[in-house]
């Protein structure tokens, strides 16, 4: 099947003699392998072209026989911005999580590296709450289900005081322990409101204090090492 579409390239692997297999998010959230022959050859155009951590514009031939389709063009979009470390080690971050994700993942979490490169010189962005928002749509690509209502532990809608990856949503003062803190009404109203959102612009907008992204940070850290076994770097 011949196909155009702007793709994300996450990671390059040596593939035989001077070929790449090309790693892509697609639009629709799903994970595409694209094997790109002569890519390592010294005349080769794509070398120049190519790199992790970009969005390209590609005509490509998927079969439903293989694993992998068969890259025919790529031209790589610009987007308009100064590129600094700071966002390279946030592409990094996205970057590693696409690789340690097993399957597809969600139109949102391509939408949202769309958008964070078309805003990196907007100075809005709060790198970690959108980290946060794309560790959410791994969950709800994974179909993990996640308690928004009342307690996951005892059922009670009354006193919901935290919130919890690891019990799986929701916890009541009843709840507490040293591993589950007190949150404020507001925290858990915005960590909530990251499960519902469509709106990446409504999330920029979502004003965290240093106390409530610290929380957060402290939440998906857990995340990424007890459930992803992957030890990341945070901004703060
Ligand atoms: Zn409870």
């Amino acid at each position: 099947m011949y196909k155009k579409e702007i793709l994300y390239l996450y990671f390059i692997k040596e593939y035989k003699e001077y070929e790449a297999m090309l790693y892509f998010l697609q639009p629709s959230g799903k994970k595409i392998t694209l094997r790109a022959k002569g890519f390592f050859k010294t005349d080769s155009k794509n070398i120049h072209r190519f790199k992790i951590s970009t969005f390209i514009k590609t005509e490509y031939f998927s079969s439903p026989l293989n694993d992998y389709g068969i890259l025919k063009t790529g031209e790589k979009i610009n987007f308009d911005y100064k590129e600094k470390d700071s966002h390279l080690n946030l592409l990094n971050i996205i970057n590693k999580l696409l690789i340690l994700t097993e399957g597809d993942l969600n139109k949102q979490f391509y939408n949202t590296i769309y958008y964070l490169f078309s805003n990196f010189d907007v100075g809005i962005l709060n790198w970690n709450l959108n980290l946060f928002y794309l560790l959410v749509q791994v969950l709800i690509a994974k179909s993990v289900y996640i308690e928004l209502k009342k307690c996951v532990i005892c059922n009670r809608n009354s006193e919901i005081s935290s919130f919890s990856f690891d019990e799986g949503g929701l916890v009541c003062k009843r709840h507490l322990n040293k591993n589950i803190k007190l949150m404020s009404v507001d925290l858990i109203k915005k960590i909530v409101f990251l499960f519902k959102t469509k709106s990446l612009k409504r999330l920029n907008n979502l004003s965290l204090s240093f106390a409530e992204e610290k929380i957060m940070l402290s939440l998906y850290a857990n995340y990424f090492n007890d459930i992803l076994g992957y030890k990341i770097n945070f901004y703060r």
